[in-house]
């Protein structure tokens, strides 16, 4: 099968190469790859520019995010038959006997390994999973829609599951790229009184998405940040902010829109250590969340916002190509161009 692999830990050193389909074990599940979502993270992956984790173990096939249809499956599979609609978490695997997983965080399980991050990812015509982290699909949730699941459970495990957020609330956002337009949608959909996405003059394109699909924008580099809070929030602050850009001034920016004992989801990573005194944290009461991936229940409800249209993703879908053209995929996400570029395999 056609795989998109990254060779070696440098720069661009990734490349199409003729793999053997992998073979399933009892419990596992092997999946006919219909749509597979480039991350922002993934670039950075070949570019050898991560945050997190410094250098991965190559060869490895990358991807991460995907919908598809089960191909084959393991003797001991009990949930999941050839045929099935599906798409699956990012946690290739997980030991189901530490402290994590014994407590049902298995995303923080010390021996997690993440699809395209330390093992074989979903970059390729079939990709094989463990069964429990696969999520039928319901009828009505198509598998274009449904390959974007996983940056929305991102956004809901960060906004719904850790911060304190309500209907009614104000909400800002930093950084206009998916996660971003995702916080927003769902925020939105899930009754924020106002919401604001905040990027600087480089985002143009973004914008006009984030227009589409009804949620304002505000250009930091034009419009002082005191004027979004008196526009947005009569000058109270914002109830929460969301950072899904990253970095310093990203994070600096969401504690001065912030409202006195307000809530920041930081979502973005960002390598360089801060560079401003956490003072202000303290000084108005802010409670900072740090949320990383996610887990079952939240997968399960985004599948249904999903399925209900709650969230329709479909508007920031800008891109689809084939597998073999992964390189542009990654060069439209590195200039801002697309949002979500969905290969094909
Ligand atoms: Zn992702
Ligand atoms: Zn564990």
């Amino acid at each position: 099968m056609k795989a998109v692999v990254k060779y070696d830990n440098r720069d661009g050193a990734t490349k199409i190469i003729d793999v053997e389909v992998p073979e399933i074990t009892e419990h596992e599940v092997l999946i006919r790859v219909k749509y597979a979502g480039i991350c922002g993270g993934d670039p950075h992956i070949h570019h050898n520019s991560m945050s997190y984790p410094p250098t991965i173990e190559v060869p490895i096939i990358l991807g991460h995010e995907c919908s598809g249809i089960v191909k084959e499956v393991g003797s001991k599979v009990k949930n999941v038959a050839v045929g099935d609609k599906v798409t699956c978490e990012t946690h290739y695997g997980f030991c189901g006997q530490c402290f994590y997983c014994k407590q049902g965080s298995y995303n923080h399980c010390i021996d997690r390994k993440g699809l395209g991050a330390s093992v074989n990812g979903v970059f390729a015509e079939y990709v094989k999973v463990s069964e429990s982290v696969i999520h039928k699909l319901p009828k009505n949730l198509d598998l274009r829609k449904a390959a974007l699941t996983e940056p929305l459970c991102i956004v809901y495990n960060a906004i719904i599951n850790h911060t304190a957020f309500k209907g009614g609330d104000n909400v800002a956002i930093i950084g206009p790229g998916t996660i971003g337009l995702l916080s927003a949608m769902l925020v939105k959909a899930l009754g924020a009184a106002n919401v604001v996405i905040i990027g600087t003059d480089k985002d143009q394109r973004r914008y006009e998405i984030a227009t589409k699909i009804g949620i304002d924008t505000a250009d930091c580099t034009k419009l002082p940040k005191e004027e979004i809070v008196n526009k947005y929030t009569n000058g109270l602050g914002f109830d929460v902010v969301v950072d899904a850009a990253g970095n310093n001034p990203a994070f600096k920016m969401a504690v001065d829109l912030v409202r006195r004992e307000g809530e920041i989801s930081k979502i973005g990573f960002g390598p360089a250590p801060l560079d401003f005194s956490l003072d202000f944290l303290l000084l108005k009461g802010i409670s900072a969340h740090f949320a990383f991936s996610h887990s079952w229940g939240a997968w399960e409800k985004c599948v249904q916002l999903l399925a209900g249209n709650v969230v329709d993703v479909e508007e920031i879908i800008t891109h689809e190509l084939p597998l073999e053209e992964f390189e542009k995929g990654f060069e439209l996400i590195d200039s801002l161009e697309g949002i979500k570029v969905l290969l094909v395999p």
